[in-house]
């Protein structure tokens, strides 16, 4: 039940209704954007992100001005030194920061989600005491160790072992992690590794947080179209030991990690994918609408052809829809609601929404949409990867019906 307060017309302070739709954004919310409007403005430049586009170097010196506003607290409870759980703002963040690039927008979901949020949902009380502070001021990144070679949505048939030794307190692993991004910038890598026999195919799977520095570990690069916030890339584990201790919820949670990844926490963290579809999209969407006002041609400018008008209409209706998507859905998590569905409709949705809107921009702008010396040609990379990155448009797919109980014969 969530309760808002008004100033009314005798000037003072009440509590109305809880009310069941308002779509008017949060003061707070708003002062967020402008902030990082600002920030960008100062500190990280169009001409930066096109130099982190090209040569994918973490820009750590922003970044970390970046964490003195305090975002990469919003996943972190105020007693751990966050500034409380806000998933609204948390998403109002990283579509800010991806209306320039993805180049801040990747390490603060490094850190404030496959970090902050992931040990708020499943760490244990010492883990969260240990990690959460140095979450919530952006001093530690988290990268994701989920992929394999051979497995990419099937995730519960992963390879990548890890064996208790004798002494009962060291996990060995071993295996490869494929498209693991940002493994060479963070600090941990959160590994989804078989600590058991294949005797379910859900049981007997952990989480564990395995520093990246750990001896044993090979990093090799991929290369990728877009999304060059930092480096994707293959990490070969050969006998790479690591405390008990590291798996996320604590020892007793040794192959109890397939609910971690299908639970709350992931709900929450489809929707970051989503946040970035709409900051591209709604940078493709500017760029266009200025650039059809700027371009002339039989005559007048394009934005006076129908077609051209169209489009842009068109493009506008959808990035509406996908906005109205994205924020319902993280409203559900604020009010502490299911979203399971939602949030999955919402990865679907906006995902493949946006690729459609990106590519009407980019025609829009004609061969200057091809161009590299344009942001329109990057947003065409960096969008390609939405309907793929954190659970392709099928499986969303399969998670809406599944979830909503459709028979599968
Ligand atoms: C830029 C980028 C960054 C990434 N970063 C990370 C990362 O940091 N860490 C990490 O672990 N992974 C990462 N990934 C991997 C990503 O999560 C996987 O690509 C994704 O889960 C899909 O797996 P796959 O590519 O192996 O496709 P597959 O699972 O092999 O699927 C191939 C095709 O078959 C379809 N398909 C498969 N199974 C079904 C089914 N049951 N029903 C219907 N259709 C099906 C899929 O929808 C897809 O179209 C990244 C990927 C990209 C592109």
């Amino acid at each position: 039940m969530k309760f808002i307060w008004r100033e009314d017309t005798q000037n003072q302070w009440r509590q109305l209704e809880s009310i069941s739709m308002n779509f008017e954004e949060q003061e707070h919310i708003t002062m967020l954007r402008q902030s990082i409007r600002r920030f960008l403005d100062q500190n990280y430049s169009r001409e930066q992100a096109r130099e982190q586009d090209r040569t994918m170097a973490f820009a750590r010196e922003a970044f970390q001005k970046l964490c003195d506003l305090g975002v990469t607290g919003l996943t972190v409870p105020e007693e751990y030194g966050g500034a409380g759980v806000d998933v609204v703002a948390a998403m109002a963040t990283i579509e800010e920061l991806c209306k320039r690039g993805t180049g801040l927008a990747g390490p603060f979901i490094h850190c404030a989600f496959y970090g902050g949020m992931n040990l708020v949902e499943n760490g244990s009380e010492a883990q969260k005491r240990e990690f959460l502070p140095r979450l919530a001021t952006g001093e530690l990144l988290f990268a994701y160790g989920l992929s394999e070679p051979d497995v990419g949505g099937d995730l519960p048939s992963v390879k990548a072992t890890a064996t208790l030794k004798e002494d009962g307190k060291t996990l060995v692993l071993n295996g490869t992690k494929r498209w693991c991004t940002a493994a060479r910038i963070a600090d941990y890598i959160l590994t989804l590794v078989r600590t058991g026999p294949v005797e379910e195919k859900y049981k007997n799977l952990s989480m564990v947080m395995v520093p990246a520095s750990a001896p044993g570990i090979t990093i090799v690069d991929i290369e990728h179209t877009g999304i060059h916030y930092a480096e994707t890339t293959d990490v070969i584990m050969e006998d790479v030991e690591v405390s008990i201790d590291n798996v996320l919820g604590g020892p007793d949670c040794l192959n109890k990690g397939w609910p971690m990844l299908v639970g709350r926490g992931l709900d929450v963290e489809r929707l970051e994918t989503a946040a970035i579809g709409v900051g591209i999209a709604t940078a493709a969407v500017e760029d266009a609408w200025q650039y059809a006002q700027e371009r002339s041609q039989f005559g007048k400018k394009i934005c006076g052809h129908q077609a051209v008008r169209h489009s842009l209409s068109d493009v506008k209706t959808k990035l509406q829809a996908c906005r109205h998507m994205l924020y319902h859905a993280a409203w559900l998590a604020d009010a502490g609601k299911d979203l399971a569905v939602e949030s999955s409709m919402a990865k679907l949705f906006v995902g493949d929404t946006s690729v459609e809107i990106v590519l009407e921009c980019q025609r829009i702008m004609g061969a200057y949409g091809y161009a590299n010396e344009y942001d329109m040609e990057r947003y065409v990379r960096d969008i390609l990867s939405l309907p793929i990155a954190g659970g392709s448009s099928n499986m969303q797919k399969n998670n809406i019906a599944n979830r909503l109980g459709l028979p599968q014969r």
